[in-house]
């Protein structure tokens, strides 16, 4: 689909809520640039930057990183994206970044995964990743064709280091604590739009359908 406007929209949902997956799927379906603070931060370590290697021990830890520190970098990226329409992923967590967001940019729409807890603990723990592209693999109900192996490039999976039971606790508490009165904020906005569902292939249907829906209304708005 074409957009004639630039778009701003941000997906959220606990940790395993599926987020990557249909964050992937909706750039594919509308065009929109996919930016996933976890992501960017997993290259850090990665490529083992200043940056990386100072966050590393709270990320493993299931902590969030500070709030600065991920809105300048989060910020630092969106100026590189002035002409495009993007979708942010995992930034904002907490209220002080929605509100560095909202200095810069008004978001369109934040797609809300609701995904009941059991399925997100389990899930979580039997998660593999390709940590280049972010694809992510579920030995229970999505496994890649070769075990071990990224389906697209071949590249060798791994387990995320804060996929363990009792980091995955700590990630959801944080999600409670911090990141849900970010929900109440784009409520109140009149922006959020939330989807239920224990599976994200019956979820992405209806996220699909919204977006091109809301996009076919702010195109013709502009037309
Ligand atoms: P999932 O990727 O399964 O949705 P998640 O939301 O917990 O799980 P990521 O978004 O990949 O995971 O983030 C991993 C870690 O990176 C977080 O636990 C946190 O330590 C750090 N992090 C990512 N985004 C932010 C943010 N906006 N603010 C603070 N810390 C962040
Ligand atoms: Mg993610």
């Amino acid at each position: 689909m074409l957009l004639h406007r630039l778009y701003r929209a941000v997906i959220m949902g606990p940790p395993g809520s599926g987020k990557g997956t249909i964050s992937g799927r909706i750039s594919k379906s509308l065009g929109l640039q996919h930016i996933s603070s976890g992501d960017i931060l997993r290259a850090n370590i990665d490529a083992q930057t200043e940056l990386g290697l100072l966050m590393k021990a709270s990320i493993d830890e299931g902590q969030l990183v500070p709030d600065q520190i991920i809105s300048r970098l989060i910020l630092g990226e969106l100026t590189l994206l002035q002409h495009s329409s993007w979708l942010l992923d995992g930034f904002p967590r907490t209220l002080s970044q929605a509100e560095s967001l909202e200095e810069s940019y008004s978001v369109d729409t934040v797609i809300n995964l609701q995904v009941p807890f059991h399925i997100i603990r389990q899930r979580l723990t039997s998660r593999w990743t390709h940590l280049p592209s972010g694809r992510v693999y579920n030995v229970d109900f999505n496994p890649p064709k070769v075990p071990g192996r990224d389906d697209v490039t071949g590249e060798p999976l791994i387990q995320r280091d804060d996929d363990t039971p009792e980091t995955v606790m700590r990630r959801l508490k944080a999600y409670q604590t911090q990141t849900e009165p970010v929900l109440e904020y784009y409520r109140s906005k009149g922006v959020l739009e939330t989807f239920r569902g224990t599976e994200t292939n019956k979820i992405w249907p209806h996220v699909e359908a919204f977006l091109h829906k809301k996009f076919a209304v702010v195109n013709k708005g502009v037309a």
